[in-house]
């Protein structure tokens, strides 16, 4: 992703810092990244278990010790399985964060048996910060730096135990810091991409679910909108209404003004639509000149009140044609209602069916009664 302004590249970077709080972004990063996180959990078992080898080789007198430490990373399945199991985000932080301390523990634990053997254990302070990267990989980013400040201090930590040799001590470090530091690099520019990622990701699932017109939602969005309304009004009973509205003789308007003062009609119907109702209900252009508002926890009464409230505000309203004339129109609104009175044991999507047909039956009737006008389903 590039920028053309500074000012840009900063506000990504403030806006980029605020997001790695949100629980919606956390959650999604997360999930995007749960199966990485699972698999190299689980890699580091035989990875774990292969390096007794090694331990092996250089320190047959302790052999015992050092492969019943190893033994140890055969748990890691058990934060790999609550990690592919669990949906909740701070459990598994927590699980993750106590793995680390325990990994770390061992780790120490290995190297204050070899610690003075310099090549064996290099590896476990060399690569402990890039475990935590692939680990933490679809965590929060102050996560990760924590964490890897928390690794860090390890290294302080032994030192001031005396465990190791001055020399080796100093070697650690080193390479601690060089490897903690490259670590940080990583997950910024991990952090930097996955962020563009997820802008591109919101950007197109937005597009996808609106109508580029009027910018309201369009057909599919309020089919799976109204399938969710459906599914949990059936499940707990709370009422959810639908007003359908169609543009009167919306054809003539075209005939006499021309196809983009049409348009300008649907949008300003559709802008009018979502003043009108509250943040909470979805105004969808189901296409041409009809709409649809699905109104959650939303009795027919209430409903009606609103598409009086706006059949009435159309009536005040007018576009201008391209020659400056004065457009005005009417509309025509029916009304259906959850739950439906002969509603049996039947099926979220015959429900759904239903509930879009009474309201078009009565959005017929309103037409056939003259128009302009709101109708209710019975
Ligand atoms: P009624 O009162 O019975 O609803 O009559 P009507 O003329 O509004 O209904 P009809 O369905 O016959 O006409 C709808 C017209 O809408 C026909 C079509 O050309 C026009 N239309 C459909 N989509 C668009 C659009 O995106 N822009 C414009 N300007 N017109 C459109
Ligand atoms: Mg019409
Ligand atoms: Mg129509």
């Amino acid at each position: 992703m590039m920028f053309y302004k500074n000012e840009n590249a900063l506000t990504a970077i403030v806006q980029l810092s605020r997001l790695e709080l949100s629980s919606d972004y956390l959650n999604k990063k997360f999930n995007d990244h749960r199966l990485y996180t699972v698999a190299i959990l689980l890699i580091l078992i035989p990875l774990g278990l292969a390096e007794g080898v090694f331990d092996y080789k250089s320190h047959p007198e302790i052999k015992s010790e050092l492969l019943q430490l190893r033994l140890y990373f055969i748990l890691l399945v058990i934060p790999a399985w609550i990690i592919l199991k669990s949906s909740s985000l701070k459990l598994v932080t927590a699980i993750i964060l106590v793995t680390l301390v325990f990994s770390a523990y061992l780790g120490i634990r290995i190297i204050e048996h070899t610690g003075e053997d310099l090549v064996t254990t290099v590896s476990n302070v060399a690569l402990y910060p890039f475990f935590i990267f692939f680990v933490l990989i679809g965590f929060s980013i102050y996560i990760q730096i924590f964490f890897l400040t928390v690794a860090l201090s390890y290294v302080f930590l032994t030192e001031n135990h005396g465990v190791l040799d001055e020399l080796i001590q100093n070697a650690y470090f080193q390479i601690s810091v060089q490897s903690s530091v490259s670590t940080l690099f990583i997950m910024l520019v991990f952090s930097w991409s996955y962020y563009h990622r997820y802008n591109l990701q919101l950007a197109l699932e937005k597009s996808s679910q609106t109508d580029p017109l009027t910018g309201v939602a369009n057909r599919r969005h309020f089919d799976n909108l109204l399938k969710s309304a459906t599914t949990r009004s059936a499940r707990s009973g709370v009422e959810c209404s639908l007003i359908l509205l169609d543009i009167d003789h919306f054809k003539s308007i075209n005939d006499t003004f021309g196809h983009p003062t049409g348009d300008r009609v649907i949008c300003a119907l559709a802008d009018l639509c979502v003043k009108q109702s509250r943040a909470t209900d979805l105004v969808a252009r189901l296409g041409g000149e009809e709409f649809a508002i699905i109104l959650p926890d939303t009795n027919i009464t209430d409903a009606e009140n609103l598409a009086e409230r706006i059949r009435k505000h159309v009536e005040d309203i007018s576009v201008a044609g391209d020659a400056g004339e004065i457009v005005k129109w009417t509309i025509s609104l029916g009304i259906s209602a959850l739950p439906l009175n002969k509603s049996s044991a039947n099926t979220t999507e015959i429900v759904m069916e239903m509930f879009i047909r009474q309201a078009d039956s009565a959005l017929y009737e309103a037409k056939n009664n003259g128009r302009n006008q709101t109708v209710l389903s019975q």
